[in-house]
């Protein structure tokens, strides 16, 4: 259901209608689905306000790295499964000041580690399009609660591709924005120099409403923006005389063919229309995995230091000392993928090899992001596949940690240099949907939605 069907469907009947839908969960879209009574009151409470708000009685879910005040919020993790934290996220306060109705917690890779949405404590997530194979991670729930029409917009979290590959993989429109643009206060960290909350929804116009619902300067976060947020690329209508960019390795045999062929034939669209597309070679890419996978587990290896048994989540039953409640509790809350994960961040910082890795990756980091700011000299937009591949089958990946690491060659990069990306659907291969990523500059979110309105007129 899109949101400019409610005009015909009482909200009543919209929220039921998800609740229903939840109560269902024929994909595992959700670890936690809020009650009928909770989620009437809430809505009643919307629609006895004076003013409407923007997503007045809307049912939506977030994704479960996302605090909400008295509901769980599990991260996907056994870590976290009776964690209930006693205030909202930034984001979550916006869109229920806006008369938005959250019904439930939507299923992640644990702590946002993964690209398939398999290494949640609570179950894989499964492709609405095709129950045999992955939803894309680690916002996989979010993704597959809108493919499967349980809610019109769901928020998802991108620390290196996570609101845009499922959103991909499952047909839905997602939005990674600029480093700084929406409040990070309330989500559980996993790399705090990448993270970011961004929308996920079935329509574009959709996904342009909830993001100007959650973006804005927040006082909480010492990371949010507080400038303004001007436009450099201001394309006043239309995509004529546009500049795209096409990075030519990121077309390279690697990339499934009906998938290069899809993405590419949005340039085509677009030409039709006046923009010029051009190829050219966007440089250090392929270090971005590397890098991006250095500076992750580094950050998450810090940031998850917090779950140790002791102030909060899982303790283990019996111990012998500190040092082995510690251990035992690490070893038996955190799963396979965060625990190598965690070694690698560790090592990465050691005393003797910070300098050879975290400290060159953050240089390398650096270089791409010069690399990215002479492109946006050239381009107005860079296009690319989001993913190599459609949605990999279940377990398909999972046997070999870097084939999957290296599934998210395309959208890490503008998480390492902070500048927006937009997933949108492009077409099918072989029944299943493809989604195509356009990249640009800094806080030039706008452009984005109207090349891609443009793209679907
Ligand atoms: N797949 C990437 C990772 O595992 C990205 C995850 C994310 O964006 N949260 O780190």
């Amino acid at each position: 259901m899109k949101t400019d069907e409610k005009q015909s469907v009482s909200p009543e009947e919209m929220v039921r209608a998800a609740l229903e839908k939840a109560e269902k969960d024929e994909w595992n879209c959700l670890i936690t689905r809020l009650g009928r009574e909770e989620t009437e009151n809430r809505l009643a409470e919307v629609l006895v306000r004076p003013e409407p708000g923007r997503l007045s009685g809307i049912p939506i879910v977030v994704k479960d790295n996302i605090c909400t005040k008295g509901v769980r919020t599990t991260c996907g993790s056994k870590m976290l499964e009776h964690f209930v934290p006693g205030y909202s996220a930034t984001v979550v306060e916006r869109l229920e000041r806006e008369g938005a109705v959250l019904i439930g917690k939507s299923n992640m890779d644990e702590f946002g580690m993964g690209s398939t949405s398999e290494s949640s404590f609570f179950g894989a997530v499964k492709n609405p399009h095709d129950a045999g194979r992955v939803a894309g991670g680690s916002s996989g729930g979010s993704a597959a609660a809108v493919a499967s029409g349980i809610v019109p917009m769901a928020l998802g979290t991108d620390t290196g591709g996570s609101i845009r590959q499922p959103a991909s993989h499952c047909g839905v429109y997602g939005l990674k924005p600029t480093y700084g643009t929406v409040s990070r206060y309330g989500l559980v960290a996993y790399a705090s120099s990448m993270d970011q909350i961004g929308p996920m929804a079935g329509t574009l116009s959709d996904l342009e409403l909830l993001y100007e619902v959650i973006r804005g300067a927040d006082e909480k976060d010492s990371t949010s923006f507080r400038g303004k947020t001007g436009e450099k690329t201001e394309c006043p209508s239309g995509v004529e005389g546009l500049r795209i960019g096409i990075p030519r390795g990121f077309f390279s045999e690697t990339v499934e063919p009906g998938v290069s062929e899809q993405v590419l034939r949005v340039a085509e669209k677009l030409a039709e229309r006046g923009a010029v597309s051009e190829e050219f070679d966007l440089e250090l890419t392929e270090y971005a995995v590397p890098t991006y996978y250095i500076i992750a587990c580094a950050e998450a290896g810090s940031n998850l230091e917090r779950y140790d048994g002791v102030k909060y989540g899982y303790r283990t039953a019996e111990y012998e000392g500190l040092h082995d409640m510690y251990k035992k509790t690490r070893s038996e809350g955190f799963g396979e993928e965060v625990r190598r994960r965690l070694i690698l961040g560790t090592f990465v910082l050691s005393h003797g090899y910070y300098d050879a890795y975290y400290r060159k990756a953050c240089q390398v980091r650096n270089r791409i992001y010069q690399a990215f700011r002479k492109a946006f000299e050239r381009f107005d937009v860079i296009l690319t596949p989001v993913a190599p591949t459609v949605a990999p089958r279940l377990g398909e990946l999972t046997p070999d940690p870097i084939r999957m690491y290296l599934s998210d060659l395309f959208t890490v990069p503008a998480n390492l240099t902070g500048v927006p990306a937009i997933s949108f659907p492009c077409g099918r291969v072989n029944g299943l949907p493809v989604g195509a990523q356009l990249i640009s500059g800094h806080f030039c979110e706008k452009t984005l939605f109207r090349v891609v309105a443009e793209y679907e007129k």
